[in-house]
């Protein structure tokens, strides 16, 4: 892969793929995390002379503008980042865009509206989004790729654009992917696996892999409770795939025949109502019951104690540790204890330790953290999770040639 340093940006418009794709509360940025990891790569291209032009997704719009998904907000903060004004586009390949770039002198930056604002970003129709990829080529004349959280996605700006200018990869994305090697190419043992969230089905994947490479998987959050369901556990009205049963009786299968110990919740704090997580209303009905022994009427939000220290001691000893999604609905402080625990047990360990999944970078920030404790917070949590499953990405494809 080319990077920054093999093109020559001076005087030419540059469009940088980023991910900017930042949490939004009533307009707010709650975490910055991403506009900041990918700032170098834009001050080095500032310095260089170029003209820079930066896109991103945010959200899930449905291909239409949509005020609430705009990256107004951001390009404020990109501002304040950069210490210099940051343009910003109302559309992102119409007439505001193309005034924009026109504008630019040497060394400036403007950011476009919301890629996802069109439907032929994301479009499954390869002529529809080759048609948006370049309409895009027109508004550039290099391209750098440094979205690392969108690189497993097969999108106009992320797969098709590198295609039809000359690119290169950015610094973010190519610290991201060393980091990745670092924990699947001879890795420093033992390898220990955090695993949370929310988003069950898509996480149940990667264990697979890690079959064959982690020491020991501790499974937390909302996946908890169909590894708790298939050991024949009652889970109440927990997060539940009961689809995915069959997949994660055949993992503890494996495990028990390679030696990868599987380990899971002993307690947890439930409820018999989601929490509010704007408010942070007290839960009244808090409670801390064994795995074994979760009320039908309630649903399981946190490890609990035991299993803070359990987790705690299971990467006390750790090498290698990669994290991905919270224990817990950090979100609430009631319920974020187990989230808290993890990242304390990753910041005093000796290990190379990876924070991977937007949920959980943001986590660590809002829990009051040191990011520099910590040995990498990558920027990409499906990103990296399908890296790890050893499947190809769309975007390091593109860029390869
Ligand atoms: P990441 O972005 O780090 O990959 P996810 O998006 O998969 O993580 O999951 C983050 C979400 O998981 C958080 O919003 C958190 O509230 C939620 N979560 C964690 N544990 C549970 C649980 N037991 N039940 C429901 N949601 C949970
Ligand atoms: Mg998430």
């Amino acid at each position: 892969m080319k990077t920054i340093e093999d093109l020559d940006v001076a005087g030419k418009r540059v469009f940088v793929r980023a991910d900017l794709n930042v949490p939004l509360s009533g307009g707010q940025i709650t975490d910055d995390g991403r506009i900041r990891a990918v700032a170098p790569t834009i001050a080095k291209l500032v310095e260089r002379g170029a003209k820079v032009v930066v896109a991103s997704h945010l959200g899930r719009p449905k291909g239409e503008p949509d005020p609430q998904f705009s990256l107004a907000p951001v390009s404020v903060r990109l501002g304040e980042i950069l210490g210099k004004q940051v343009a910003f586009a109302t559309d992102t390949v119409g007439e505001s865009a193309r005034a924009a770039v026109a504008a630019l002198a040497d060394g400036e930056v403007a950011l476009l509206e919301n890629l996802r604002f069109n439907t032929g970003e994301t479009s499954k129709d390869d002529g529809e989004r080759k048609a948006f990829a370049e309409q895009l080529a027109a508004l550039a004349d290099l391209y750098v790729g440094d979205g690392f959280g969108a690189v497993h996605r097969k999108h106009a700006s992320v797969f098709d654009l590198p295609a039809l200018l000359p690119h290169a990869v950015g610094d973010l994305i190519a610290t991201e992917v060393g980091v990745l090697k670092r924990l699947t190419e001879e890795v420093e043992r033992p390898y220990v696996v955090v695993l949370g969230g929310s988003k069950v089905s898509d996480k149940v994947g990667v264990i697979d892999n890690l079959l064959g490479k982690a020491d020991r998987i501790l499974i937390g959050g909302g996946m908890a409770y169909t590894f708790l369901a298939a050991k024949g556990h009652e889970v109440g009205i927990s997060l539940l795939q009961k689809d995915q049963i069959p997949v994660v009786l055949d993992y503890l299968k494996r495990g028990e025949e390679s030696g990868v110990e599987f380990v899971l919740p002993l307690d947890v704090a439930v409820s018999a109502n989601f929490p509010d997580t704007k408010t942070h209303a007290p839960v009244e009905d808090f409670e801390i019951v064994d795995a074994d022994r979760i009320p039908a009427t309630k649903e399981g939000l946190d490890i609990g104690p035991k299993t803070r220290e359990l987790f705690a001691a299971k990467l006390a000893d750790a090498k290698t540790v990669f994290w991905n999604g919270p224990v817990g609905v950090f979100e609430h402080p009631t319920f974020a204890q187990g989230t808290k625990a993890v990242a304390q047990a990753l910041v005093d360990s000796d290990a190379f330790t990876v924070v991977g999944g937007g949920d959980s970078a943001a986590a660590v920030r809002i829990l009051g953290f040191d990011e520099t404790k910590f040995g990498h917070i990558s920027t990409g949590g499906g990103a990296s999770l399908e890296y790890l499953e050893g499947k190809q990405l769309p975007g390091l494809t593109a860029l390869e040639g």
